[in-house]
């Protein structure tokens, strides 16, 4: 799997991986889930109370220690480092170089989507989890990983919303403190009746404006 010549810059590496316990813990007069102890950056909430979340969603922890070559450890090629995902989505950076994704002679991102990470949800707009791809990492992504040649199109992209996260999903259990109920499951910033149960591992986004590039 790991034919890169140099790890995409959303990938995880071994010793990022944070596993600090997480249950359910009283507040604003109901059951939220939280890491134990917790701190206040946990919890991501781009909207505040205007869609009705009480709180925001829950984070996955991570570390960041892309460039400490040192401490890292060997990268986990089918794993997202949920910081980085957060801060690609949220900056438009290169999923591979971690560079700006927009074109700047016409501020389109070019973005390279396939079916398993794509869904659609008007003519010309659809949700994804996964980045953008910068023009000039396109043909090394599709070079070297096996699993995007078989199944992907580029598209540009004027316009990019966040509208919500993939998240591991929980609930109180009886007799454990804790139960789980589904993985990368998608919750909309405005399904506020599921944030307390969510872990979010990635945000999601939805692209508006996409053009098909024809091949
Ligand atoms: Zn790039």
């Amino acid at each position: 799997m790991s034919g890169y010549s140099i790890v995409p810059y959303t990938i995880a590496f071994a010793n990022e991986i944070v596993t600090d316990p997480i249950g359910f813990v009283p507040y604003a007069g109901r059951m939220r889930l939280s890491y134990v102890p917790s701190r206040p950056g946990d919890w991501v909430d781009p909207y505040g109370a205007r869609l009705g979340s009480v709180g925001g969603i829950l984070r996955a922890r991570v570390r960041d220690l892309r460039d400490r070559l040192d401490q890292r450890g060997p990268e986990r090629m089918r794993k997202l480092n949920t910081r980085r995902q957060w801060r690609s989505m949220g900056k438009l950076l290169c999923q591979v170089c971690g560079g700006p994704a927009a074109d700047p002679r016409n501020g389109l991102i070019p973005w390279t989507v396939t079916k398993t990470v794509f869904e659609r949800t008007g003519l010309d707009s659809g949700r994804t989890n996964a980045p953008p791809t910068c023009w000039s990492c396109i043909p090394k992504a599709l070079e070297e990983c096996p699993m995007l040649r078989e199944d992907f199109a580029v598209y540009t992209v004027a316009e990019v919303r966040s509208v919500g996260v993939l998240a591991d999903l929980y609930r109180p259990g009886v007799l454990r403190a804790l139960e789980f109920m589904g993985r990368n499951v998608f919750v909309g910033w405005n399904d506020f009746q599921r944030h307390p149960y969510a872990l979010a591992v990635a945000q999601v986004v939805e692209l508006h404006g996409m053009k098909l590039l024809s091949p």
